[in-house]
């Protein structure tokens, strides 16, 4: 994938190519990326890139120039173009999916109140925002969506850590455990250490849906409680669960 970020402040953005999981993806060939300074496409005397919003109001805006011609070298619209910004889709692990199918993906950092709405017309394909908060600008929110997506590159990193994790089930990731098994008196479950893969699956499966419907019982609404994971599920209801992290770790405990 060839990934290319538009930004006024390219030098946040630098380090993160460069050290662990993705410095590797890019010495195996497996990402490309270029870091574009707006800067560099603003042709006047100040080299300006933000401006007065016309109606009034505080703050500044981006300018449309800079941008569009920094964007039209990038190579958008013909290339997948995700502005981040509050005002856009809530970004989740469906969209990062669809994403990691691109061989192209273009990038958009905002600042100050954002960027004039004509390029968001003509130049973007996807407004994509990373949560219900503003931040000061967009190099974080980037860097958020390109890490949910590189990741699921083929050969980044092993197939088997991706379809466990949470959202990839539509569920969240049950809890897990290292050695010590006995760690002051904190006791991992015992089927976890037992070695029947099968009892282990059925925790893990329990220990997610308990999880799930303690922190984000939404994912769970679409569950046909006629199906296997259904009568988990109501069962995990009927125990009571969904109380947190440590109903999750003594359910799993107390119920194989
Ligand atoms: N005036 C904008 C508004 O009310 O929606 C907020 C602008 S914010 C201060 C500056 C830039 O930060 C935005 O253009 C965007 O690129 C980025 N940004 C801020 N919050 C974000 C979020 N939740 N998701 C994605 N990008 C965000």
């Amino acid at each position: 994938m060839r990934i290319k970020v538009i930004s006024l402040f390219p030098e946040i953005i630098e380090a993160y190519f460069s050290a662990s999981i993705m410095k590797r993806a890019v010495e195996k060939g497996l990402i490309s990326y270029e870091l574009v300074n707006i800067r560099d496409y603003a042709f006047d005397r100040h080299r300006k890139c933000d401006d007065e919003v016309f109606g009034g109001g505080p703050g500044m805006l981006m300018k449309p120039e800079p941008l569009d011609r920094a964007l039209a070298a990038a190579g958008s619209p013909e290339l997948r173009t995700i502005y981040v910004t509050p005002s856009g889709r809530l970004f989740n692990q469906v969209m990062a999916l669809d994403f990691a199918h691109e061989e192209n993906l273009i990038l958009l950092c905002g600042r100050y109140e954002g960027i004039d709405q004509r390029i968001i017309d003509t130049r973007v394909t996807d407004l994509v925002s990373i949560g219900d908060y503003v931040l000061s600008s967009g190099e974080i929110a980037a860097m958020v969506v390109i890490d949910a997506v590189y990741r699921l590159i083929p050969g980044v990193i092993s197939h088997e850590s991706l379809s466990e994790e949470s959202f990839s089930s539509g569920l969240l990731e049950y809890p897990q455990y290292t050695r010590p098994a006995k760690y002051d008196n904190l006791i991992v479950p015992e089927v976890l250490v037992n070695g029947n893969h099968a009892a282990i699956e059925r925790w893990r499966l329990k220990a997610s849906l308990i999880k799930t419907l303690a922190y984000r019982p939404e994912l769970l609404q679409n569950i046909d409680l006629t199906s296997e994971l259904g009568r988990l599920l109501k069962e995990v209801i009927d125990e009571g669960g969904g109380h947190g992290p440590h109903t999750a770790d003594s359910s799993g405990t107390n119920s194989n």
